[in-house]
């Protein structure tokens, strides 16, 4: 007997049939003899809509009123999934953040997990309950209820795997596994059957968007076997963990991420000491900084160019123009229409010709490179946004056809 935790994404639970079918998935793995816990999401755009809603009632609630709201939406689909459950006669109990321990700190909105303590699922599990548990949300130390942040869900399934010592954490969701690229958009991708924790920590804060980047980092932490897994089609999913028995492939896969922004500061003096002060003044309000490029210096001057998410604009303007004189720039231009496409892959360190070859694709392709980055994992390229689909496909094309 194994005790299985298993987490369904807001698409696998978003209409009756849906749930129906989750419901089988649940009790069929209940049935084979297992202990059963399960993490369930919001229910389709559900989140979302709360979030359009709130906007129309005031445009700027407090965080902590947000996550009052939001954290409905995992609670209505435990209670209606164990409400689908209890009419297939099997016995389960859904169970909110609080009641199984799930302590956050108070940074509302974007939670931390402090501790767990799952006593109560304990005891449901030992009266052989399926236990059903609301994703994205705990508490803090004032009782108040608080989320983790955007797709949370796979965090909460992760950390309550840790606290219970699963022997599995499944995480269900609508594509079948982690894949080369985004299948919605390269049509030749194809799915992984392992991949480490590092290499999917990089597609997925990547924009691969099959897992939460916190959820990653914490299996890796307390290597927990995490498989990433279909709840439409059934069909072995992709494994994540520490040494995949894989042949090593140079690359795993090929990601883009839109959500960035570029970032120039031109005319700095080219003295010592002016990157400190921009990027000093940006840490200390915790703006996280990726790609960076320095120009040669020419007559005294130098541009230094940084990417940021794009939700972090306009703080980091204003962090910048606040500091305008110590820093000493001319001016900053901001260009929104810009991409990250990186290739990632645990063998690349030991092979040259692969940013090469990345780059030959774009070149190929006639893609313009802004900014290039590499690391032992990944090499990252900064093009225009709306070269972006074509460079992803490009890419793939190259490395994996
Ligand atoms: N419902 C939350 C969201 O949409 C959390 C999750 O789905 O994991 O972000
Ligand atoms: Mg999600």
């Amino acid at each position: 007997m194994s005790l299985i935790v298993q987490k369904f994404g807001g698409s696998s639970v978003a209409n009756t049939e849906r749930i129906f079918n989750v419901a089988s998935i649940i009790t069929d793995t209940f049935k084979a003899g297992n202990d059963v816990v399960v993490v369930l999401s919001a229910q389709g755009d559900t989140t979302d809509e709360m979030i359009e809603k709130a906007a129309e009632i005031n445009p700027n609630p407090s965080k902590r009123e947000m996550d009052m709201l939001l954290a409905n939406g995992e609670q209505m689909s435990i209670a209606l999934m164990a409400m689908a459950i209890e009419k297939l006669g099997y016995p389960v109990i859904s169970l909110c953040g609080w009641q199984v321990g799930m302590h956050t700190d108070s940074n509302y909105g974007n939670a931390k997990i402090e501790k767990i303590t799952p006593t109560r699922v304990e005891t449901e599990l030992a009266r052989k309950k399926i236990v059903l548990v609301a994703g994205f949300q705990g508490i803090n130390k004032y009782d108040d209820v608080t989320t983790l942040g955007r797709g949370g869900s796979d965090t909460t399934a992760v950390a309550l795997a840790v606290a219970l010592k699963a022997d599995l954490c499944q995480i269900y969701t609508d594509v079948d596994g982690v894949y080369t690229a985004d299948p919605r958009f390269v049509k030749d991708a194809r799915k992984l059957e392992e991949i480490t924790y590092d290499e999917m920590l990089e597609l997925a804060s990547l924009g691969a968007n099959v897992l939460h980047n916190r959820s990653v980092e914490m299996a890796k932490r307390y290597n927990v076997d995490l498989e990433v897994i279909s709840s439409f089609t059934k069909q072995p999913g992709t494994k994540i963990k520490e040494a995949p028995n894989m042949e090593k492939m140079n690359v795993s896969g090929v990601a883009k991420d839109k959500n960035i922004a570029r970032i120039s500061l031109v005319n700095l003096a080219d003295v010592p000491g002016i990157a400190f002060k921009i990027f000093s003044v940006l840490a200390a309000k915790k703006i996280n900084v990726d790609i960076i490029l320095q120009s040669i210096g020419r007559a005294g001057t130098k541009d230094i160019s940084f990417t940021v998410s794009a939700d972090n604009v306009q703080a980091t303007l204003d962090i910048l123009n606040d500091n305008k004189d110590k820093i000493g720039f001319e001016n900053i231009l901001v260009n929104e229409k810009v991409c990250k496409v990186s290739i990632v892959g645990a063998g690349m360190v030991n092979n040259p010709g692969v940013a090469a070859t990345m780059f030959e694709a774009l070149a190929d392709a006639n893609i313009n490179i802004q900014m290039i980055s590499t690391s032992e994992l990944k090499v990252s390229v900064l093009i225009d946004e709306e070269d972006a689909d074509k460079a992803l496909s490009a890419i793939h094309e190259k490395f994996f056809n």
